[in-house]
Formats: C-alpha cells, sequence, structure tokens
C-alpha cells in the first residue's frame, strides 16, 4: 500500500488501497485485517492529504459463542504526508508520515487506522446464543441439558 509522491498529480485525484496488514491487537482479536478501498489525496505544494474510509475484514473470534468468523468493518482514514521535514506540525490529529519524494508505504498508518476502528464487541451474529455459563456447550447447537438457575425476580421486567 503506497503512495507514489512523484506521480500523484497536484489538486484532487483517488488512490486505490489493497493490501494486508497484521493489526496485532490479542487473542479474539482478527490477528490480520485485509484492507480495500479508496481514498481521497490532496496533493498541495508541501503536504498530501489522505483521506476517506477503506474496509477492512479478517476471521475474529466471537464474543460469546468464541466460534472464528469473518468480521468486516469501516476503517477512516485521514494522515497527511509532509513533504517539508522541517516542519514543526504538531497539534493536528491526523497521522503524519514525514517524505519528501518516492514511495510512502502506507502499511503502517492504514494498521494503525484499522486497529483504532476495531469494533467493540465483536458477536458471530445478533442472535449468537453463547456458551452455557455451567457446561461450556455451544448453545446455537441447541441446549446442553443444564437446569437453568431461576430469574432473580428483581430483574424481571428488565429489557
Ligand atoms: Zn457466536
Ligand atoms: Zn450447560
Amino acid at each position: 500500500m503506497y503512495l507514489d509522491l512523484d506521480r500523484t498529480p497536484a489538486g484532487r485525484s483517488e488512490l486505490g488501497v489493497t493490501g494486508k496488514v497484521a493489526l496485532g491487537l490479542g487473542d479474539g482479536y482478527a490477528p490480520e485485517a485485509t484492507i480495500s478501498g479508496e481514498l481521497t489525496l490532496q496533493n498541495l505544494e508541501s503536504r498530501v492529504l489522505a483521506s476517506g474510509t477503506l474496509q477492512a475484514s479478517g476471521i475474529a473470534e466471537c464474543a460469546r459463542c468464541l466460534a472464528a468468523f469473518p468480521l468486516g468493518w469501516d476503517v477512516p482514514v485521514e494522515l497527511m504526508v509532509l513533504r517539508d521535514t522541517h516542519s514543526d506540525e504538531t497539534e493536528s490529529e491526523t497521522l503524519l508520515i514525514m517524505q519528501r519524494d518516492g514511495e510512502v508505504d502506507l502499511s503502517d498508518a492504514l494498521r494503525e487506522c484499522a486497529a483504532l476502528a476495531y469494533p467493540q464487541m465483536t458477536v458471530c451474529g445478533q442472535e449468537c446464543r453463547g456458551l452455557c455459563a455451567s457446561c461450556g456447550a455451544d448453545l446455537n447447537g441447541g441446549p446442553c441439558g443444564c437446569v437453568e438457575e431461576p430469574v432473580d425476580p428483581r430483574w424481571e421486567g428488565l429489557p
């Protein structure tokens, strides 16, 4: 996933992005993500802004039943390549890459964006029944035969 500073036209243009990154988020998270989509480039004298929303996909673990399932999520991207490497720009929220010319490797920045946008709670489906708290059986395969604890009456009526 590269942005070629020498070939990017002045003004506005589009950059197609496709690639794979290792997320490194830990257990239960998708270990790697395939990122694809288009970024809008604004090529000004001293800087190139790249922004847009890319799509990421990977194999994640369901938080309820622990099964592996394909997860897709949106990755908002906003980054800036500063060609003026003496600039002291710091206050911006935007990801900064300092490079004067040639090909800029966007992999690290896009990995960061994909990791930041990773969904908080990943389940294989809204209807996933998860695992039985007593015996650990996957309840999506049917009831496990454990007797359910009676519901505390104080909680009844709550959604
Ligand atoms: Zn599940
Ligand atoms: Zn059970």
